[in-house]
């Protein structure tokens, strides 16, 4: 058995291959410890390979013999594995992963380097939610915010331009949260604003994924991260507002566990 280890600032992320097919699984830090017993005691250290902010943390808990690996270089790999097999023609891009903080990078088919790096992620998302509407699940949060309208929290740009055509398109948000001050009232539903916070994450990120394309001249942003697993609603902030940017979003499937197939492909 390999198994490569992804121990992120949230969650950990599993890659392993299991009767001969490839496997992924991903739990919260805190319920890791089980999993970190049974590979104590059934793996070799010299078949575990570990990354992530978190890796020496639980390192201590594994054989010695466990291999480290830095974080980006084991994400890297892993996104270039994945996106080989589901994306081939886009080789050169941005990659956004959005884990519990937000890290942008360029790849090409040669070289990668880390653009920047913004505190807006998954954890405020969970940060601001639980503050704001005292919802603490990761399912309702989505859940919610999948429900909700920001019409009456957010100012778009058409808001403010009332009965005129607007310089710069009307669906862009001019000012987050920004209706909610006068608006207090109707900004009080709990979906909207989860949705109103989603948005904001969400096109801030956008943002400025899209003008390190520009700075690297390329209209391709890869995203990955937990938050964008499955349905979520960070995924079709994401998706469009980066439509909006003129530029060009890839979501690859599994990429939340880019860094543990990663880790896996070093062992
Ligand atoms: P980082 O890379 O910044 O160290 P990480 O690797 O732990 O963090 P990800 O696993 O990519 O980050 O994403 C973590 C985020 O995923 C959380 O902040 C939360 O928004 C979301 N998330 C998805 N599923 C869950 C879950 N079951 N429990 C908690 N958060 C979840
Ligand atoms: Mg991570």
């Amino acid at each position: 058995v390999y198994v490569g280890i992804d121990a992120g600032g949230t969650l950990v992320k599993l890659a392993y291959w299991k009767d001969g097919q490839l496997t992924f699984s991903k739990m919260p830090s805190t319920e890791a410890q089980s999993i970190l017993d049974e590979l104590r005691q059934e793996v070799n250290g010299e078949a575990i390979c570990i990354t992530g902010g978190k890796a020496d943390w639980f390192a201590k808990d594994l054989p010695p013999a466990t291999k480290r690996m830095v974080e980006f270089e084991a994400t890297t790999l892993g996104v270039r594995e994945l996106l080989g097999a589901q994306n081939p023609m886009v080789s050169s891009f941005v990659l956004t992963n959005i884990g519990t903080g937000t890290s942008i990078h360029y790849l090409d088919e040669h070289t990668s380097e880390r653009a920047t790096g913004i505190g807006l992620g998954g954890g405020t998302l969970m940060g601001l939610s639980a503050m704001l509407t005292g919802v603490h699940r990761y399912e309702d949060i989505v859940e919610g915010s999948l429900r909700g309208k920001r019409g009456a929290i957010d100012l778009t740009v058409q808001d403010i331009y009332v009965d005129a055509v607007p310089p710069i398109p009307g669906e862009l948000t001019a000012s987050n949260f920004g209706k909610a001050w006068s608006n207090r009232e109707a900004a009080q539903k709990k979906d909207d604003q989860l949705a109103a916070i989603t948005g904001m994450i969400g096109e801030s990120i956008v943002t400025i994924s899209a003008q390190i394309a520009v700075q690297y001249s390329t209209n391709d942003i890869v995203y990955i991260g937990s938050t964008l697993s499955s349905q979520s609603s960070l995924k079709q902030v994401c998706s469009s507002y980066t439509k909006i940017r003129n530029k060009i979003p890839h979501f690859i499937e599994q990429g939340e566990f880019s860094g543990a197939l990663g880790a896996l492909l070093a062992v």
